[in-house]
């Protein structure tokens, strides 16, 4: 059985998580893609809801074994990757995957598996609007912030490869964009 996937790519604090958040409530059967990942959580984030949090070596160890369908150095010495057995679960309940992945990992798995998949990105109104949500979110160092905004800019370069963009200017609207493309998507025939 192997359902369809969705892929959402932003920079981060575009606001996808929350995105994502609301068309897990609806009728999609979407089931979200738990990355595996190298670095630390993240306040209240737990292994196995958020992420599969590896040791460096875990995650190294299963580069070698070929276990990634993609896999990236995101931030430096921080690797985030999709594991194949990932998507077989999620497809033997029956269910379309939902992916929270960054520009090159989206483009990646949209170029895997073609018609199957559609790549969203999700748009910040404007790289300002982007960094004054990081410092607001509150979990990230200065250095951090600035890292993730130089790498969003870059990103945003990228937004013209994707199948399509959305706009996160108001959540309400993103969403329901979000809903439209979707509905058409997961009910088309391939
Ligand atoms: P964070 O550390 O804020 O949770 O995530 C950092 C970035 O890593 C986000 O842009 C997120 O979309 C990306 N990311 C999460 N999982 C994966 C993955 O499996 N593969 C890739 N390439 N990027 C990922």
């Amino acid at each position: 059985m192997s359902g369809k996937l969705v892929i959402l790519s932003a920079p981060s604090g575009a606001g996808k998580s929350t995105i994502i958040e609301h068309l897990l409530k609806k009728d999609f059967k979407l089931e979200f893609s738990i990355s595996a990942c190298t670095r630390n959580p993240r306040g209240n984030e737990k292994h196995g809801v958020e992420y599969y949090f590896l040791p460096p070596e875990d995650f190294k160890n299963k580069i070698v074994k070929n276990e990634f369908i993609e896999w990236e150095e995101v931030y430096e010495d921080h690797y985030y990757g999709t594991l194949k057995s990932e998507i077989d679960r999620i497809f033997a309940k029956g269910n379309n995957v939902i992916f929270d992945i960054d520009i090159a990992g989206g483009l990646n798995i949209k170029k895997q598996y073609g018609d199957k998949a559609i790549s969203i990105f999700i748009m910040p109104p404007s790289v300002e609007e982007l960094e004054n949500r990081l410092i607001k979110r509150g979990t990230d160092s200065p250095e951090n912030i600035k890292k993730r905004i130089d790498k969003a800019k870059f990103e945003i370069s990228f937004a013209n490869k994707f199948d399509k963009t959305i706009i996160n200017d108001n959540i309400d609207i993103a969403v329901y964009e979000t809903e439209k493309i979707l509905n058409e998507f997961l009910n088309k025939k391939i």
